[in-house]
């Protein structure tokens, strides 16, 4: 079974300025960049060094912000896909950027978790670029944030998406309960999983595949068992792996997180996506 590393670097600046999200128009130093780069690099030298036919990985990148924006991150992802024993690259964008450079990806491996933002990229552009990624065959799962704002643009997008391409969408859970019945039977009618995401899941001491089949890198090689818990596991360039990874149930009240509830044991994630957990595309639409 492959290790799922999830790694998340450096950068927390982004192009677009979501009004829900701390990274909205950040811009990182270039000393910061210069480090992330340095740090990336590395980290990529340490999974060609530690996946084997053993232990194959799958790298997905949930940065703070936009990533694939960065030169580094293009050629990382490049270089990832055409690793031995990686399975899988995948990456979560906003697609705001040119999508050439895939073409140097391994398609076998590569795929890409993408997020439309209507207040930041007109639908034209946004499904313009899917199909740049469906021509280079990039496999891909689109999503949005089902603000209620966004209905309309939510409808309009599913409409145009070819029917093949998955599009999920993110419960919003800043305000509780959010949604009427009627506002969940509509998102649900266009993500048949979309009531998955509704709940905060009261994980406390249930078994999550967090910690020894997925785990958390951050840029200077900490490891952690997920995004959510910040307790420091050892670190990839002076650790051995097998040392740093447990079976552990999990420790935190609730897990909301659509990254990290799939990897509850309960579940069931594999069944519902398969190969496609880390870009979120489910069997049916593989
Ligand atoms: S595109 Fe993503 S990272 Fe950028 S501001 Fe919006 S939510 Fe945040
Ligand atoms: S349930 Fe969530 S918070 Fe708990 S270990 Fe798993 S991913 Fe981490």
């Amino acid at each position: 079974m492959s290790l799922k590393v999830i790694y998340r670097g450096h950068l927390t600046d982004c192009n677009y300025s979501c009004e829900y999200c701390p990274f909205a128009k950040e811009k990182n130093s270039r000393e910061l960049q210069a480090l992330d780069k340095k740090d990336l690099d590395r980290f990529v030298d340490w999974v060609e060094q530690n996946s084997s036919a053993d232990q194959p990985m799958e790298v997905f990148i949930t940065p703070y912000g936009e990533a694939l924006v960065r030169k580094w991150y293009q050629e990382a992802v490049i270089r990832l896909s055409h690793l031995p024993h990686v399975s899988k690259v995948a990456a979560q964008t906003n697609l705001a950027w040119n999508t050439q450079w895939l073409s140097r990806c391994n398609t076998q491996t590569t795929a890409l978790w993408t997020t439309y933002h209507p207040d930041f990229v007109t639908e034209e552009k946004f499904v313009s670029k899917c199909n740049e990624l469906a021509a280079l065959q990039i496999r891909h799962s689109v999503g949005v944030v089902g603000l209620k704002q966004h209905f309309p643009q939510i409808t309009s997008l599913r409409q145009r998406l070819p029917q093949d391409v998955y599009m999920w969408i993110n419960a919003y859970k800043r305000e509780v309960d959010y949604y009427s019945e009627e506002e969940i039977a509509f998102l649900e009618d266009i993500d048949y999983l979309f009531r998955l995401n509704l709940p905060w899941y009261e994980s406390m001491g249930k078994d999550c595949k967090a910690g020894s089949e997925v785990v958390s890198i951050e840029g200077n090689g900490d490891l952690f068992r997920c995004h959510f818990i910040k307790t420091r596991k050892g670190n990839i360039f002076t650790d051995s792996l097998a040392s740093m990874l447990k079976k552990e149930t999990c420790s935190k009240a609730t897990c909301h997180c659509h990254i990290g509830y799939i990897h509850l044991d309960a579940m069931k994630s594999h069944e519902v996506y398969g190969s496609g957990l880390l870009e979120r595309i489910p069997v049916r639409f593989s």
